[in-house]
């Protein structure tokens, strides 16, 4: 459902009607342009190039937006959203043009799209450009996000040029001058909750079913179009792939920051990262966006808000629904926080190795948030070094100074009678196993396997961007290579303080919205 470019049609028009997508071409960034990174992964295995494409001008020009591909049909797509819980009417792809699909190798379809490469009909008050700060944290967390098995939107690749873009971060009044940048991303579709909300708020029903419908046959096989239950099954399945997501979000000390509903995707991927954050110091109230004044998106809240945020998709779809459905609808909303809360347990047993949940064990994982949250224990690493020793050697002083987060943990009052606990509880699971050290050494390796070493920590792309900003690229490259496997201990990574304590002046750092 496509507006068509029409020659005299406003670029900043703020209210289309009746389309999905506006017609709108890419303006191309220009002024010494530079390949800033690129993802050999997502490279070969989604666009199926040769990796080495990216020194080459022509890809550099690609992502720029000066050459588009043979085929390409660049469109805008239109979607609105509740922000901070309010809804805000259209909101759309202000900055990005999506340019076709691509079907690879492997007969996956992957839509191309470029952010940061100038105004569309949804662009409202704002520029069209990224700059450069934010497509790198955008590159690398996407990427890191799917080596670290969160399912996710992906990057492949980020130019930079010399045209100026104004910005101020910290909405100080002192703007200052920063570099447009652009940023290559894939993703199976950029569908969002907000792409069926806009629809529905403005009572363009027919669209809204024709959308839906095209979601479904587009991405849900397994739902027939000839199912009049067909939205339902939408619904349900978009709702716990995306409670699956927050699961391993949690599991991961990540918070996403803005969770709009228009950073909410239709296929349970992250999406739009902007001001988010891997918490060091575990803190459940930790808030990633300095913007978000009030704590709405704070770590700990995250399951709660994306609950409330697929309640709007139900809004959304209600018009869709006969009277009994939207009964049946509300039945599945009301089961929406048991699951979720089910999944976050179930990531956490795995996290401390265990398979089962037994009577007692939730209360074993708060107990453990609990003292991380009050000796100030870091998130990522205390996981990982509870894999990294046995139980057993958790009570030695020697064997917990080589451990600098479980060495704080250990400073909990609580921490000896926790441990005698968890041992406890480890002894009942391995009953079962025909032998200890078998068991012992499956646990452990399970454990290595859900716990990593490294995340994109905020003051490692701070510094990685700061470096960039400088035109010089190595950090940014390095930090890409070593999150491609996140779960492996790596020696240059290791001389560098990547798993280390982050430095002092990391637990100031702020992100805000500006991008
Ligand atoms: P975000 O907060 O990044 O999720 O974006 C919210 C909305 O603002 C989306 O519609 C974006 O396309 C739009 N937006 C953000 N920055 C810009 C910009 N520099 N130019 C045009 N639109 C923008
Ligand atoms: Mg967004
Ligand atoms: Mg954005």
């Amino acid at each position: 459902i496509l507006l068509p470019i029409d020659e005299n049609h406003d670029q900043i028009r703020s209210n289309v009607k009746n389309a999905v997508f506006s017609e709108v071409t890419p303006r191309p960034l220009e002024r010494n342009l530079r390949l800033v990174c690129s993802s050999d992964d997502a490279l070969s295995t989604i666009l199926d190039m040769d990796p080495e494409i990216a020194n080459r001008e022509e890809f550099i020009d690609f992502i720029a937006g000066k050459k588009l591909p043979y085929g390409a049909l660049p469109v805008a797509h239109r979607y609105g959203g509740h922000q901070y819980g309010l809804w805000v009417g259209q909101l759309g792809d202000g900055r990005a043009h999506i340019l076709g699909e691509y079907v690879n190798r492997r007969g996956e379809r992957w839509q191309i799209q470029l952010k940061g490469s100038g105004q569309t009909p949804y662009s409202r008050v704002h520029d069209g450009r990224a700059v450069l700060r934010s497509v790198i944290r955008e590159m690398i967390a996407s990427e890191a996000c799917h080596f670290l098995g969160i399912p996710t939107t992906r990057a492949a690749g980020v130019v930079v040029s010399d045209e100026a873009v104004i910005r101020d971060i910290y909405y100080t009044g002192c703007p200052r001058r920063e570099h447009a940048a652009v940023i290559l991303r894939v993703s199976p579709s950029w569908f969002r909750f907000g792409s069926l909300e806009i629809l529905s708020r403005s009572s363009e029903v027919p669209v809204l079913r024709q959308l839906a419908d095209f979601i479904i046959k587009e991405h849900f096989p397994d739902i027939h179009l000839s199912d009049e239950n067909r939205f339902i099954r939408l619904f349900s399945e978009v709702a716990h792939r995306t409670l699956d997501l927050v699961a391993k979000w949690q599991g991961l000390g990540f918070a996403h920051g803005l969770l709009n509903t228009d950073n909410m995707s239709m296929l349970g991927f992250t999406l739009d990262y902007g001001p988010f954050g891997f918490v060091d110091s575990y803190d459940g109230g930790y808030v990633a966006n300095c913007s978000d004044g009030e704590g709405r998106y704070a770590l700990a809240k995250q399951p709660d808000v994306v609950v409330w945020n697929i309640g709007q998709l139900a809004n959304a779809i209600k018009p869709l629904l006969t009277s009994s459905q939207q009964v049946h609808m509300s039945h599945i909303q009301k089961t929406l926080d048991t699951y979720c809360k089910n999944k976050i347990l179930e990531t956490f047993l795995m996290k401390i190795g265990l398979k089962e949940e037994r009577w007692g064990d939730e209360q074993l994982i708060e107990k453990l948030l609990d003292m991380m949250q009050q000796t100030g224990a870091d998130f990522t690493a205390t996981f990982r070094q509870l894999a990294e020793l046995e139980p057993c050697e958790m009570v030695s002083e020697v064997k917990l100074s080589e451990k600098w987060s479980l060495k704080r943990l250990s400073s909990h009052s609580s921490w000896g009678c926790w441990l005698d606990q968890y041992r406890e509880r480890l002894d009942k699971e391995a009953v079962d196993a025909s032998s200890l050290g078998v068991f012992e050494d499956e646990r452990r390796r399970r454990m290595l396997s859900v716990n990593p070493v490294y995340v994109p920590r905020n003051w490692l792309l701070h510094e990685a961007i700061a470096d960039a900003e400088k035109d010089d690229f190595q950090k940014v490259r390095f930090l890409l290579e070593v999150l491609r496997h996140p779960y492996d201990v790596q020696p240059e990574a290791e001389l560098q303080g990547f798993s280390a304590q982050p430095p002092q002046w990391a637990y100031a750092l702020k992100i805000s919205c500006s991008s």
